[in-house]
């Protein structure tokens, strides 16, 4: 039986930065507000937050770098992951077509999960808000529960075994082409890579098993071929 994991991210729904959203709003309750309009803060953040993201710092420590890049003696991880929770609603939604992809799957019967790298309320939460049902009720993965970061392989054996399905039977799903196509063949699974910007694939990687530039390109992919 063929199964499908998906990364969130920019594969199924997107938050428009809201990590990010939530340091300016942290920002502005510590009483030193930024302009969101500086570049120069921009990429500091986004630096600061990716250094998290690949597991270098934990949040704790990434919102205390925040404070003394900002001089604020004192921080609290709590505050900024409030304004996180708080901006879900507004921010995040589902890319193209991925409700109606993952109905289409469950018609089938198709084993579904969700394999993301984050910190597990706000996955959650974000899921939930982007797919509804699905959302609540697939089996979702996060890196800080699972203590594996894509594209480890520890990440996809993690997948494989909710999945329940031989691994050479798993199609992963996601936009990086390194983090989510590179990590799933590496660790015996197919790999949907979806480029919506036509990017070129990195060429010192192994190319995807498949490349779609929509979920709706995907959702008659597996009607038709991949799990009909
Ligand atoms: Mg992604």
């Amino acid at each position: 039986m063929i199964a499908f994991g998906f990364d969130f991210d920019h594969t199924l729904g997107t938050d428009h930065g809201l990590e990010r959203k939530a340091l300016y709003a942290y920002a502005q309750e510590l009483g030193h507000p930024l302009d969101p309009d500086d570049a120069t803060w921009h990429a500091r953040l986004d630096t600061l937050l990716a250094e998290f993201r690949e597991g270098a710092l934990t949040a704790d420590a990434m919102v205390h770098r925040f404070a003394a890049v900002l001089d604020v003696p004192g921080a609290d991880v709590d505050r900024w992951r409030a304004h996180c929770y708080a901006l879900v609603d507004e921010f995040v939604v589902p890319l193209d077509g991925a409700p109606e992809l993952l109905a289409s799957l469950r018609a089938r019967n198709v084993p579904v999960a969700i394999l993301t790298n984050g910190w597990t309320p706000l996955q959650q939460k974000k899921i939930a808000r982007a797919l509804g049902e699905d959302g609540r009720t697939l089996p979702i993965l996060v890196s800080d529960e699972i203590r594996a970061v894509k594209p480890a392989k520890a990440a996809f054996d993690a997948l494989v075994d909710a999945l329940g399905v031989p691994r050479a039977d798993v199609w992963y799903v996601g936009d990086n082409a390194r983090g989510d196509a590179g990590g799933a063949l590496a660790a015996g699974l197919r790999a949907v890579w979806v480029d919506r910007d036509g990017e070129p694939y990195p060429p010192e990687l192994p190319p995807p098993t498949r490349t779609v530039r929509s979920l709706r390109e995907l959702e008659s992919l597996t009607e038709n071929t991949i799990a009909p």
